[in-house]
């Protein structure tokens, strides 16, 4: 499970807002919410949703219907700028629609596109009425104000001094009432700047929410009947949140604690770094059994030589090494990641290195990305970058691996018997859908009222992307 990058609609998610009645007292007005990229962006765009419910903000199916549209922008890879400039190009002829009936529509730019090219948006589509950056989410009811007031454009990106989880609403029910699963962003930003990456320039440094907050919102979130969390953060393993006597909590410390929490079956968490894959982690993986044993773990290269140039801070075989010791902790433990092919400077001989780390490591599952240059950060301007058809070939080799690994690890468990936590309804009628410890889809022949549990499956037959398989008892697990 990584931070990966989607289009998502409010309606899609489910997510945002979680309030089904206007706001006291103020006419119900409606907010369309359209998120691109990482779980982050799902998560932040819930709580901006969260933010403006006291405003009197509804979630409303299309962009047609809505007072207010925030478009949640992602800027990890190529042509995000372009993506954002066609889609504002849509929503403003929706907004000039809706002024010839009389009806105001306030179009807001959010996330890193609107980070870093806040003014280029202002000043390629001036019919935008707020930008806002990640940071500063907490202060969106007082940029609706001002740009009801002024008429004009508000545009808000700095990182401000107060840190936006101090301000943001707690989710009382963060999900649909009834959602199984949940996000929950526990720490925010990067200090590691690696070469090709721009969270740190458009998240900000490296913040962690204190432990009792944490807390609060997953007891919160378990009451409305959340079983499984997924723990969210750009490097959610460098976690080191205040804890109640002062101290510092790691990552390992809070998924004990979490785990403690009556109720809540499973924990995951994304996306973890290498470097700080420490000890306590590493045995939580052991002692906790409510942490899942699929990891998320990005490598981006298996060449020593282009970690270095990415600035990772660890060598292939330090990665070798924590999958060895991962799996010594918790053998059934699999893990997913993250590839960059094409990084500057790049030669076949790193590109085979990289093939023979995923042939050593193998995966269950990976994500893989040609690099794609990002204004200001140091790989854009590096010498010896790669042509694009070689950048073509490595990534259709390297997929193909994966796929490969990917195909072979599901087979892998046809004939095990695996715990399901089921969800919803599948697809075809009499069916219930759940998802495996290792987060394969997985269906099964079964009625509605077991939606909720955590059951055995046989596993029987592997499909594409999914797995069958068949309830071996009614006897929920944890
Ligand atoms: N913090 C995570 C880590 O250290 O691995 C990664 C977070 S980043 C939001 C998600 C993934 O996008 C990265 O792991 C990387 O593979 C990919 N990515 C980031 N910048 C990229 C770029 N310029 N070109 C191609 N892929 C990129
Ligand atoms: Fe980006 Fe590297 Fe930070 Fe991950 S660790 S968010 S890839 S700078």
């Amino acid at each position: 499970m990584g931070l990966r990058c989607a289009g998502t609609t409010a309606a899609m998610t489910g997510l945002p807002p979680s309030s089904p009645s206007p706001a006291r007292g103020l006419p119900a007005r409606g907010l369309h919410v359209i998120t691109w990229g990482c779980q982050m962006n799902v998560y932040d765009s819930a709580r901006m949703s969260d933010v403006l419910r006291p405003l009197g903000y509804q979630p409303v199916e299309t962009p047609e219907a809505a007072d207010m549209i925030i478009l949640n922008t992602c800027h990890i890879r190529d042509r995000a700028a372009e993506k954002v400039f066609s889609e504002l190009g849509r929503l403003r002829k929706i907004k000039d629609e809706r002024t010839a009936h009389g009806e105001q529509t306030i179009i807001a730019v959010a996330g890193c596109v609107a980070q870093a090219e806040g003014q280029e948006i202002l000043a390629r589509a001036p019919y935008v009425d707020i930008v806002l950056g990640p940071q500063t989410y907490h202060r969106l009811p007082e940029m609706v104000a001002r740009a009801a007031r002024a008429g004009g454009a508000v545009i808000e990106t700095d990182f401000p001094a107060e840190q936006k989880f101090d301000f943001l609403p707690d989710a009382a029910a963060p999900q649909t009432p009834g959602n199984l699963t949940a996000f929950l962003t526990i720490q925010e930003g990067c200090d590691k700047f690696c070469s090709f990456c721009v969270v740190p320039y458009t998240r900000g440094a490296e913040v962690s929410r204190p432990v009792a907050s944490v807390l609060a919102e997953a007891r919160r979130m378990v009451e409305s009947g959340v079983r499984e969390i997924s723990l969210l953060g750009q490097n959610v393993n460098a976690y080191h949140g205040a804890g109640p006597q002062g101290d510092v909590w790691g990552l390992a410390q809070l998924a004990e604690a979490l785990a403690a929490i009556p109720g809540l079956n499973r924990i995951r968490y994304a996306t973890s770094h290498p470097r700080d894959m420490d000890a306590a982690l590493i045995a939580a993986h052991r002692d906790i059994p409510a942490l899942m044993p699929f990891l998320h773990l990005p490598v981006q290269s298996g060449s020593d030589k282009i970690l270095r140039a990415m600035n990772r801070g660890h060598t292939a075989d330090d990665y070798r090494e924590i999958v060895r010791k991962l799996h010594e902790a918790r053998p059934d433990l699999a893990l997913s990641s993250d590839f960059i092919v094409g990084h500057p400077g790049e030669t076949d001989e790193d590109f085979e290195a990289t093939m023979q780390l995923v042939r050593d490591v193998t995966f269950a599952q990976a994500y893989s990305f040609k690099y794609s240059p990002r204004p200001g950060t140091p790989a854009a301007g590096a010498p010896l970058q790669v042509p694009e058809d070689v950048k073509d070939a490595r990534l259709q080799a390297l997929q193909a691996l994966l796929r490969e690994q990917q195909d072979a690890f599901n087979q892998s468990l046809v004939g095990q018997t695996v715990p399901v936590l089921f969800t919803s309804e599948g697809r075809k009628p009499g069916q219930i859908s759940g998802r495996s410890p290792w987060l394969q889809p997985v269906h099964v022949t079964g009625t509605p009222d077991l939606i909720g549990q955590e059951l055995p499956v046989r596993i029987t037959e592997r499909l594409t992307n999914s797995l069958n398989g068949v309830l071996e008892e009614e006897k929920v697990y944890a």
